[in-house]
């Protein structure tokens, strides 16, 4: 096994550069400027995993305090590059649109900060009455209340990870790409160089990462590997707190597509809203190509088994989504799938809030639950708080949010926003 020529050892390793592993190795350096950190990825560039695969829409509408606020946080963040400092993110504030097919709760909607009830008239976008044969085979309504959540839209990923990417190389932070950490091993603080190292009453941590080109020696390490993490996590004895559930995208367009995408009767961004139909299908805008990307989080009889490259199924889209836009949305009328692909949500699935949380010297972000980009920047934050053994973070903008409750043994209550 060979060493990295001019072999280093680094303070803080950072396992993948997607979103999450940018702004964590950000926020590090940005805490510490002599910080050694490297970050490490198996793919030739950054933010090649799921944060390229995902459908980039950001949005506040949480049940969870804590999602909320990470989000919102976020959200402020990227506003603030966008507007303040003139870095394109492609973000624009199209809104959420949430259509259903039952009478909304005042109440419910005002624990939602950015959230109101639709008043505009929608029908010329949407078929807001179903037919009775159809209500009686496929169990939808017609829909009875919208709401529109203001503080959500939609950002494009490449741009955004390019800034982080381009802020750590300016600061001095090191990339190795290509580059695939095969182990993570445990080894005594404290060796007495005998065989069988580690025993259980020896302190031991995590010595060096082996990868595919050689030995990587650093003190502290931080997992930003999405569904990837069990892999690594698993060999050692430590929980990775996830379960990856395939997720798929189509593009479509039509002529009704192009006539609307650039309609939004509820705001000026001048691009549809991004919409979400009763069962879950969503369609989110793709101005760029006069399309929407349409998706659905399925749970029950969707496995969790995981795959390197995971495809998408044609059948989904044509069974479970299509049917949905044939009924709720006209303009998908003679639509066609011009591009498609699948990725995985990293799924937390007992309260549906990332985890981050610290094991000996290693900190782990997982379980982001369709939400690490929207999240992404907050989730950098607690990283580097926690590396810094601090008790809560403070976010963009000054709210705080208590560490604990993204760790280990938190007690938070269940998040019921999740698409
Ligand atoms: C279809 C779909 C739609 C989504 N929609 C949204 C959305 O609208 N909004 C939102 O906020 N989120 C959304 N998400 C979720 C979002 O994509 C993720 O939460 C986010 O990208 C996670 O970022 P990450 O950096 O943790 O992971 P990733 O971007 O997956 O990065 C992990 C990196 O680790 C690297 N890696 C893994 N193992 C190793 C190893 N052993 N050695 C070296 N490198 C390794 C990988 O190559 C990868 O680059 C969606 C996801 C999917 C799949």
């Amino acid at each position: 096994m060979r060493d990295f020529p001019n072999h280093m050892k680094y303070d803080i390793v950072v396992v993948g550069a997607g979103i999450t592993g940018l702004s964590s190795a950000y926020h590090l350096k940005k805490m510490d400027s002599s910080l050694k950190i490297l970050v490490v990825d198996k793919a030739k560039t950054f933010s090649q995993g799921n944060t390229a695969k995902s459908a980039a829409a950001f949005r506040d509408f949480f049940t969870l305090r804590e999602n909320q606020v990470m989000a919102q946080s976020s959200i402020n963040f990227y506003k603030h590059l966008q507007n303040d400092m003139g870095v394109d993110l492609g973000m624009k504030f199209t809104g959420y649109l949430f259509l259903f097919d039952h009478d909304t709760d005042k109440e419910w909607v005002s624990r939602y900060p950015h959230s109101r009830i639709v008043d505009e008239d929608m029908s010329d976008l949407f078929n807001l009455n179903i037919d009775k044969d159809t209500q009686d085979v496929m169990k939808i309504g017609s829909i009875k209340s919208a709401v529109i959540d203001e503080n959500a839209g939609i950002i494009e990923p490449d741009l955004l990870s390019g800034w982080y990417y381009n802020k750590l190389l300016e600061m001095g932070v090191e990339f190795k790409f290509n580059t695939m950490v095969r182990r993570l091993v445990l080894a005594p603080m404290e060796s007495l160089n005998y065989p069988g190292e580690p025993f259980n009453w020896q302190k031991s941590e995590i010595k060096y990462a082996e990868t595919d080109k050689g030995i990587i020696e650093s003190d502290f390490y931080v997992l930003c590997t999405d569904v990837w993490t069990t892999s690594l996590l698993d060999p050692v004895g430590i929980d990775s707190h996830l379960r990856p559930k395939k997720r798929q995208i189509f593009q479509i367009t039509s002529p009704g597509i192009q006539k609307l995408i650039n309609k939004n009767i509820f705001n000026d961004s001048g691009v549809f809203p991004f919409t979400i139909f009763p069962t879950g299908v969503y369609m989110r805008p793709y101005p760029q190509a006069s399309s929407f990307w349409t998706s659905l989080a399925d749970e029950l009889n969707r496995d969790f088994s995981f795959t390197e490259n995971p495809e998408p199924e044609p059948d989904f889209y044509t069974y479970n989504i299509k049917p949905i836009l044939d009924n709720y949305f006209p303009a998908s009328e003679d639509s066609r799938i011009t591009s498609s692909w699948a990725g995985y949500y990293s799924y937390n699935t007992i309260d549906f809030m990332p985890y981050i949380f610290n094991d000996i010297n290693i900190i782990v972000v997982s379980g982001s639950t369709g939400g690490g980009i929207m999240k992404g920047d907050s989730i950098g934050r607690i990283v580097a708080s926690r590396y810094d053994r601090k008790k809560t973070t403070t976010l963009y903008g000054g709210k705080k949010i208590v560490n604990t409750y993204n760790g280990k043994y938190r007690k938070t209550k269940i998040e019921d926003m999740v698409l």
